[in-house]
């Protein structure tokens, strides 16, 4: 979106006061996540539980200059306010505006169950032939689909949305902002929220989302949901699919087979298709996700490329192999009978010849004790070897549950119980609501697996970059540079949060790293640094901006964009050599770039240079001989363009200790890690990487003993030598072996001796003897830190990171 103040407040006819054209391109809702307060707004919503006027106070300390708010509170005086009548309401106007400024075409999704998968697996599949927006996450509510609808822009041919309800008279309003063109209903589930009378309101309560619709494509399995679409939408093109045969779309073959391929029938064309998960609900979701891309006119040949290529979005049954030869399944996506049925289904797939069952209460429904009967009657045909309830609730019921059966009113108990400790080779199925958080039993029960890890801290990130951001002009943008794997923390998953928070651009190496990006729904722009010539082709294809560099490049690159025969203007970024002499335009080259760029379809989106020695103190001459280079030369390029592009030049360091030089973006890097080279700043940052490890084995060994390959130590008094199970396989230099790094352990250092091995690494306890087996062990985070562990290593932070291998599991948190 893109209104202003003055605009924004005739659309939904609410009060202005204050400035009038202000650029409104965001609205925040939560004050946590504001990261960038351009043009953007805050709105205040009160709801049952909160009054959100509580955060405008911080909305307003992150820069935020527009509030909308119900109310009008005192002390603000910079503050722009738009005063609506709901706040609620306020957003579903302005989206219902909003939305008929475009032409895109529209698909609604409805259901219990498998909105947010049809979505991605949709988006996955379409990404690359229609330019395609969709809603973030599920924000699918009375607040979520007006913000995904804003999202909205005029280059966008097609818009993916969640639609959910909780309550009767929710769909009405929503269908009033929203009526998709193609229609969708996943899935009706068995257990429905309190809030409904009966499963036929909420059956008519969701498909009214349909009343506009050309097209409906339903799950038509469940009988009730195509009665009622056919009584009352007879008139409209109906797509059903599902696993019962009577559907337009449905298996040909047994699907709970899984030595055959699958072969669905389309309305009669049989497509055979690769899936190897063979649940219920994975394959309804797939049947649904084919039957949409059949109607959106797409090939059977790259519907069934793109079916192969589906990766699961956050799979509701998750294996993982646990300590003690044991079996994870981990279902804690949600909790009712449904998904209970699927569960126990999905568990027989499996021969261990016993399994146990960790259950929590049920969080909705009202007849809970018709609901636990059920629940019980279900899980007694299973015959667990035990079962462990969690929760006031389910507790109650245990007499129900045939197998032997312990209760706990927590998770915190079940773990501190240990008795999940003498389970061996079962297969143990988790099962929880969320508010029992039961990955935490998932993480105990497999912490074998990963004892070496390097845990993210998301929020240090965000963190990190505020800091940064306080140095610098609220409209000054920033790219977030997420080369090689993010400085090795991860590829997408930082990606997906810094677009969460609105980072204005990213920056990549190499055209692959952008491709995957973009194949994991990062659609912020992307420039890459190092732009090959075999990659062009992708680099168009998947919508990357090349960092152009040399007239060399600019000829390759613009042929390609004549080949591909691309007419309009292809937005690239000019790179200036100002004294870093690696790559970049000089100086006297950029008379003739001028004549060239005004020939070519390109669009020059930025201008920028790279500092060499922004983070040291005595080399801030050089530094800003720099500053003027770029100045000088970008001022050239900028007059015979006719056009401005952004500009930029400051890294991490160049940010905190050259902030009066930003121009109009900055490329933060090391900075949202937790490193600085300014002490000020340094001193605010949060460490945001974790790397750990445990201890696999503790031996006494006596005076004369020698450890490890070489025998290069040799213990010249009796002592205690822990063994780790990370060594330079892993990233861990070998050079940091006899005595040179430590590790930390409850707080203090210890050795590392003897020579480093390939999986494994020997540190000396002396003769500490409360350590034990299975204790964490800091490569490094605080004690030592990163900065410590790169002086060990005789290298800097950023090779660390990097050299950190793909093996070692990351771990992503948010606090
Ligand atoms: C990597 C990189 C950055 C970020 O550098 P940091 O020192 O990590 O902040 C900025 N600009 C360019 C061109 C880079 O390659």
């Amino acid at each position: 979106m893109n209104y202003t103040t003055k605009e924004i407040s005739n659309i939904t006819n609410s009060t202005l006061i204050g400035e009038e054209n202000l650029q409104v391109k965001t609205i925040h809702f939560d004050s946590r996540n504001i990261f960038s307060s351009i043009e953007a707004a805050f709105i205040a919503i009160n709801s049952e539980k909160n009054t959100g006027e509580k955060y405008i106070r911080s909305a307003v300390d992150k820069g935020i200059k527009i509030i909308i708010s119900e109310n009008k509170l005192a002390g603000f005086p910079e503050v722009t306010w738009i005063i609506v009548e709901n706040a609620i309401r306020f957003l579903q106007q302005l989206a219902h505006y909003h939305l008929r400024q475009f032409s895109l075409k529209t698909i609604g999704i409805t259901g219990s169950n498998g909105k947010t998968v049809v979505k991605e697996w949709l988006y996955q599949s379409v990404f690359d032939q229609f330019i395609t927006v969709k809603s973030p996450k599920s924000f699918n509510s009375q607040i979520g689909l007006p913000l995904s609808l804003l999202q909205i822009n005029n280059k966008h041919e097609l818009g993916i949305f969640e639609v959910g309800i909780s309550k009767p008279s929710e769909m009405e309003i929503l269908e009033e902002i929203f009526s998709p063109e193609i229609g969708v209903l996943t899935h009706i589930g068995a257990a429905h929220s309190s809030n409904f009378i009966s499963e036929d309101q909420l059956i008519e309560e969701k498909i009214k989302l349909f009343q506009h619709s050309k097209v409906i494509i339903f799950n038509g399995d469940h009988h009730e949901v195509s009665e009622k679409l056919n009584q009352k939408y007879a008139d409209k093109k109906h797509i059903s699919f599902g696993l019962k045969i009577s559907n337009d779309v449905h298996f040909e073959n047994d699907w709970a087979t899984k030595t055959e391929p699958l072969v669905v029938n389309f309305c009669g064309e049989l497509i055979t298709i690769p899936i190897q998960q063979r649940d219920e609900a994975t394959l309804s979701n797939a049947l649904c996700t084919i039957s949409l891309l059949k109607e959106l006119g797409i090939g059977t040949e790259i519907i069934i490329e793109k079916i192969n290529n589906l990766k699961s979005v956050e799979m509701r049954l998750e294996s993982v192999t646990g300590l003690r030869d044991n079996l994870i399944i981990n279902d804690s996506y949600n909790l009712d009978l449904d998904s209970l049925k699927i569960a126990y289904h999905f568990i027989n797939e499996y021969n261990k010849p016993q399994k146990s069952l960790i259950l929590t209460d049920f969080v909705e429904g009202k007849n809970s004790e018709k609901l636990y009967h059920d629940v019980a009657e279900l899980t007694n045909r299973q015959k667990f070897h035990q079962i462990f309830l969690i929760g006031t609730e389910i507790t109650q019921y245990h007499d129900l549950f045939n197998d032997e059966t312990i209760t706990f009113k927590n998770t915190d108990e079940l773990i501190k119980s240990h008795v999940l400790n003498q389970i061996e080779n079962q297969l143990i199925l988790l099962k929880g609501a969320r508010k029992f958080e039961i990955e935490r039993v998932k993480t105990y029960l497999e912490l074998q697996k990963h004892d070496t890890i390097l845990e993210i801290k998301l929020n240090a990130i965000l963190h990190n970059i505020n800091v940064h951001k306080s140095v610098l002009k609220p409209e000054t943008k920033m790219m977030a540079m997420v080369k090689a794997y993010s400085y090795g923390l991860g590829g997408y998953e930082i990606a997906e949060f810094l677009q969460h928070h609105h980072i204005d651009y990213l920056g990549v190496a190499y055209a692959d790293e952008g491709v995957d990006l973009r194949k994991n729904g990062i659609s912020t722009p992307i420039m890459v640094m190092n732009p090959e010539q075999h990659s062009y082709n992708i680099i168009i294809d998947y919508k990357l901006e090349p960092e152009i560099y040399s007239f060399r490049v600019l000829e390759l690159f613009t042929a390609e964009l004549k080949q591909k025969g691309i007419q309009k203007k292809y937005p690239i970024h000019i790179k200036l050599e100002t004294g870093m002499h690696r790559l970049g335009f000089k100086s006297n080259e950029v008379d003739n770039l001028i004549q060239l760029l005004n020939t070519l379809d390109v669009k020059v989106a930025s201008i920028f240079s790279h500092l060499a020695t922004s983070d040291i103190e005595d080399e801030k001459n050089y530094t800003l001989g720099q500053i003027t280079e770029f100045t000088a030369m970008s001022d050239r390029l900028i007059a015979g363009l006719g056009y401005q592009p952004l500009r930029h030049l400051l890294n991490s360091s160049g940010i905190v200790n050259f902030s009066e030089h930003q121009f109009d973006m900055v490329r933060i890097g090391i900075g949202m890690i937790g490193i600085s080279s300014n002490a000020a700043i340094k001193s605010k940052l949060q460490n945001a990487v974790t790397f750990k490890s445990v201890i696999s084995q503790i031996s006494n060994i006596s005076a004369g003993d020698s450890v490890g390959y070489s025998r290069n130590y040799k213990a010249e008094v009796s002592t205690r030598i822990a063994t780790l199970p990370v060594g330079y396989a892993d990233g861990i230099p070998r050079l940091i072996g006899n005595g040179v790094g430590t590790v930390g352990i409850r707080g203090n250092l210890y050795s590392i001796v003897g020579n480093v091995c390939m999986d494994m690494m020997m540190v000396d306890l002396k003769n500490e003897n409360q350590i034990v087996e299975g204790e964490e062990v800091i490569i490094f985070n605080s004690q030592p830190s990163l900065e410590e562990f790169a002086d060990y290593c005789k290298t800097i932070p950023y090779e660390v990171l990097t050299s950190i291998s793909r093996r070692v599991k990351r771990i992503y948190v948010k606090n």
